[in-house]
């Protein structure tokens, strides 16, 4: 059965039916006996986002855990980050996050994670799924079926953990010289309780919107694209002292700002912003040039910015998973990819919201500029996307990226495009002088995504997409966008 998607486990919450869209308790409680078969009876933590769904998951999730001999921490609702840090702060092996991200409220799934802050690897999954395809679940006696203890105070606990991280007194916010006023907007998930307490220790300024933690979601969608915000954005340009917007998806892996005028900043402008002040606050004390990791999609404003600094940008496959392993395999100070989450390897390998939030109210605190006047120090470079619908999946065959390459390198010369390259990383990616366009067929529908980007003119990146889409005009027919 295939149970992990791209991240984790996410379908539609289902009581009992088990068509291949659904999750249902019982397949979450056979998810329970397999993690324990996987881990020997290990020490596993569970958390939850504010979903409805998620409490009849974690029940019978909790059930086959201890069923098959697991001592149980849960921990209720918490952020993702909160539950990747809480698998080190309670010495546990495992972390289970049953969320369903920024999807819509009928969605509910799961995120398992090790204990260096990495979520589960393909392998590992795939583990975890010939163990429930099989049924060759541990047996155990009644003497050896594990505990469930619940833990109250790891909220606190990960706040406790970014202060001493950061080195930041426990009075900070009694020393705090310019006062940062903030709105921030946790869309009724689950960093609402959290947020408020972490910017109250940093001695923020701050008014909540979408804080009651609510799994219809009732105060916005989920996931925190512009149109979203557009409330908060309002919000932050009405107030007038108010510095800037802090935004939240609804297990707050992601973040997004919103500038003092109201704007979105887009999260690559943003991952170079704090890249820089980052390194102004702290400078590396090695010789080694700092690396940061991001994705081939991600703006090339970054390396514009940061090639001045001396910092090395290194590119991943698009996902925040593919920026987690690299930077796990070869170090890093910094990861960040365009949906909004950011990692600081130094102090664990999971997506932080939070530690991105103190880290930026330090930044801000410590500065005579504010928010706007610094991000505004980072150009915006003009991109455009689209996506084209494909009959089916079979439609499309890797061997088409050589002649999709043929065609954009012919297309590009013949434009008078100069020092042209092509990366195969992930889909194919065509840098050039001028910006550069990538044309990706995605993991998991039957949909071709092109992206464009161009230094100079938004009419440049018109040019860049069209021109891609020119040469897929040629190749594929589309149909009507079924999403
Ligand atoms: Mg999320």
């Amino acid at each position: 059965m295939d149970l992990f998607g791209t991240t984790g486990i996410r379908k539609i919450f289902s009581p009992f039916d088990k068509g291949t869209e659904s999750f249902t308790p019982i397949m979450a409680y056979k998810i329970g006996l397999a993690i324990g078969t996987y881990s020997d009876s290990g020490s596993v933590v569970v958390g939850r986002d504010c979903r409805v769904a998620a409490v009849p998951i974690e029940l019978a999730l909790c059930s086959g855990l201890v069923s098959s001999g697991c001592t149980v921490k849960t921990i209720g609702i918490v952020t993702t980050p909160t539950l990747s840090i809480s698998v080190q702060l309670l010495d546990c092996d495992i972390g289970i996050m049953i969320t369903a991200s920024h999807n819509t409220p009928e969605y509910i799934g799961i995120k398992l994670w090790n204990k260096n802050g990495l979520g589960f690897d393909h392998e590992q999954e795939e583990i975890i799924e010939n163990i429930y395809d099989s049924e060759k679940f541990k047996k155990i006696t009644w003497k050896e079926i594990g505990s469930i203890t619940e833990i109250h105070d790891i909220n606190k606990m990960h706040v406790n953990w970014i202060f001493e991280k950061l080195a930041i007194n426990g009075n900070h916010k009694n020393s705090v010289k310019r006062n940062i006023s903030v709105i921030v907007d946790p869309g009724n998930g689950s960093a609402c309780e959290i947020a408020p307490m972490l910017l109250n220790k940093l001695g923020c300024k701050f008014i909540t919107l979408n804080s009651q933690p609510d799994g219809s979601f009732p105060g916005r969608l989920s996931e925190p694209n512009s149109k979203n915000l557009r409330m908060l954005s309002t919000f932050v340009q009405a107030s007038k002292d108010v510095e800037m917007g802090i935004a939240l998806d609804g297990d707050a892996d992601r973040v997004v700002f919103i500038d003092g005028e109201g704007n979105l900043i887009e999260p690559i402008r943003f991952l170079t912003f704090i890249a820089k002040e980052y390194l102004r606050l702290y400078p590396p004390k090695s010789f080694e040039k700092p690396r940061l990791f991001t994705p081939i999609n991600s703006s090339r404003v970054i390396d514009f910015v940061l090639d001045k600094l001396d910092v090395k940008v290194n590119r991943t496959a698009v996902g925040d998973v593919n920026v987690a392993q690299e930077l796990a395999r070869n170090g890093g100070f910094l990861g960040g990819e365009n949906a909004g989450t950011f990692i600081w390897p130094k102090f664990h390998l999971g997506p932080d919201s939070l530690l991105t939030i103190s880290l930026l109210i330090l930044i801000l605190q410590k500065s005579e500029k504010t928010f706007t006047e610094l991000i505004n120090e980072i150009p915006i470079f003009p991109y455009l996307n689209s996506k084209h619908q494909l009959k089916s999946d079979s439609d499309f065959h890797k061997s088409q990226y050589e002649i999709i390459r043929q065609k954009m390198v012919q297309r590009l010369n013949e434009k008078g495009y100069k020092s042209i390259s092509v990366s195969d990383l992930d889909g194919l990616h065509f840098n050039f002088e001028d910006g550069w366009v990538l044309i990706r067929k995605s993991g998991t529908s039957p949909i071709i995504r092109v992206e464009a980007e161009s230094n100079s003119t938004k009419e440049k990146a018109k040019e860049i997409l069209n021109m891609a889409e020119s040469v897929l005009f040629e190749i594929y027919e589309f149909g009507e966008m079924k999403e």
